[in-house]
């Protein structure tokens, strides 16, 4: 499939990469539409860690092609958003309703530039995300 990676700082290219297979508790997304973020612009200019080559575009939503092993609350073919910051779900912050202190706080992009930036995002046909942190969309369009 097609995606724009950061090959090194202040180089991007439109290449080939192979797809994504969606995991346990994974989401594959048909990526519908993606934003370019200042994060993204961050990350090309090299001011935020970043583990490079990595597909841009954190902030995506698209269409569910692929539900990984113990992914219940989707069936396939909903529109999702996803959320970027992808929490632990189990340290003290998260279990206790804070999830953007989680200790192990994981972004397509990180917006605070202080985290690994490492996570694939949107700038892609397709992109995998954590079940948990997609949302349905499908209720409204209806
Ligand atoms: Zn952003
Ligand atoms: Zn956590």
């Amino acid at each position: 499939m097609r995606a724009v990676r950061l090959e090194s700082i202040g180089s991007l290219t439109m290449r080939s990469v192979e797809k994504p297979v969606a995991g346990p508790g994974e989401l594959l997304v048909r990526v519908a539409v993606a934003g370019i973020c200042g994060s993204d612009r961050h990350m090309y200019k090299g001011e935020y860690p970043t583990a490079i080559p990595v597909t841009l575009g954190h902030e995506f939503c698209g269409i569910v092609e692929e539900i990984g092993d113990t992914v219940t609350r989707f069936t396939g073919g909903e529109l999702v958003t996803v959320d970027p910051n992808i929490s632990c779900g189990t340290c003290r912050a998260c279990t206790q309703a804070r999830p953007n202190l989680c200790e192990s706080l994981d972004r397509h992009r990180g917006d605070t530039g202080w985290r690994l930036c490492r996570i694939c995002g949107g700038a892609a046909r397709a992109s995998l995300h954590p079940a948990g942190r997609s949302r349905s969309r499908s209720r409204r369009l209806q």
